[in-house]
């Protein structure tokens, strides 16, 4: 074969391998401008490399934030050094659809791309070459693995009948507030409640009206709460709430107005209506305790006296109760 015709069949070859492989080449001028358009950004762009022959790139592609395509294309030009884009931080350049069968989950395709210098004769880089890799696969088993081990997480903290905070995670948050309040010496309460004569409920309605009536508490309390407040299931029947940036006046009237919604409420359980009250205890954070189980201590002594005092009552702790 003579030389010139293996060169014009390598000429060949390349062609074929450019418009076949399976990654995006796109050649832009210093004016971002396209000047190459291969196969693959033909077949998920729809567009002809006729059709973009000399076309600015912001034009034909709109959702491109020109800004941040710059900042990582300058320095390829003018230092000619390469640069790199992950999925992380744009999820795409190109926004192509995602036809892919079984990452059919993601509405267009994740891309990684590398810009590397392409340099003439004499060295000057007037030319740029982005290429593009199709990894939609990888980030999406990514993100798929973010959200299980978000939801683990959540069910790590949640309490699974009442979805409340769980003991743990409600005793961690208490012990964070404690810390922040010994800094900066603001007034949180802690309210804590528990069910009144609930292995009556269990004896009349079975373990499951009991679970029942948790569950109904537990609502109740989660649309009287704000934001800002964490409640827990302490224990069976027994409720925990850290009421941040709350004095004792404040957390009165929280717990008046829940101990008020629970007594007038009904519970419809197997045909059958259950009605309970609760008995709730009040701390307020005191510059006195030393650790945050003395606050727990305080709205624990609280509560007790509720119980002792007829039950269905609100209580502020008081140093003097603890003797
Ligand atoms: P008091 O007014 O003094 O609180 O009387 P009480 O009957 O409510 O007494 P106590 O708080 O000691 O009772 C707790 C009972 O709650 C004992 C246990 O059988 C029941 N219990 C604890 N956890 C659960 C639960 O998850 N589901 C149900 N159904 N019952 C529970
Ligand atoms: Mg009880
Ligand atoms: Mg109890």
């Amino acid at each position: 074969m003579p030389a010139s015709d293996f060169d014009m069949n390598e000429i060949h070859w390349l062609m074929d391998m450019f418009n076949t492989v399976d990654v995006g080449l796109v050649v832009l001028d210093r004016n971002y401008r396209v000047c190459v358009w291969n196969g693959f950004m033909e077949n998920h762009s729809g567009l002809l490399p006729s059709a973009v022959k000399d076309k600015d790139v912001f034009d034909l592609f709109p959702s491109i934030d020109e800004a941040w395509f710059k900042s990582k294309s300058e320095p390829v030009f003018v230092l000619k050094n390469r640069s790199f884009t992950i999925w992380e931080q744009q999820p795409y350049i190109f926004r192509f659809k995602n036809y892919r069968p079984i990452t059919g989950k993601a509405d267009y395709m994740y891309q990684n791309a590398t810009f590397i210098p392409l340099t003439t004769v004499t060295g000057e880089v007037a030319h740029i070459c982005v290429i593009i890799y199709d990894v939609t696969d990888e980030a999406m088993n990514k993100l798929e693995l973010e959200k299980v081990n978000k939801t683990l997480e959540k069910m790590s903290r949640t309490d699974s009948l009442t979805k409340l905070a769980n003991r743990g995670y409600w005793e961690q948050s208490l012990r964070t507030e404690f810390k922040r309040l010994q800094r900066s010496h603001g007034s949180s309460s802690l309210l804590m409640f528990d069910i009144d004569f609930f292995k009556r409920i269990n004896d009349a309605y079975g373990h499951s009206g009991g679970d029942e009536a948790i569950r109904h508490i537990s609502d109740l309390l989660q649309k009287t709460l704000r934001e800002t407040d964490v409640a827990g299931r302490y224990g069976g029947e027994e409720f925990a709430v850290t009421l941040v940036d709350t004095d004792a006046e404040g957390a009165k009237v929280f717990a008046e107005r829940l101990r008020s919604l629970i007594e007038n409420s009904v519970i419809y359980y197997d045909d059958k209506e259950i009605k309970l009250t609760v008995s709730l205890g009040i701390a307020c954070c005191d510059d006195n305790f030393e650790k945050y189980e003395q606050w727990i201590e305080a709205a624990d002594i609280a509560l007790y006296h509720s119980k002792e005092n007829g039950r269905n009552v609100v209580t502020v702790y008081d140093p003097s109760m603890a003797h």
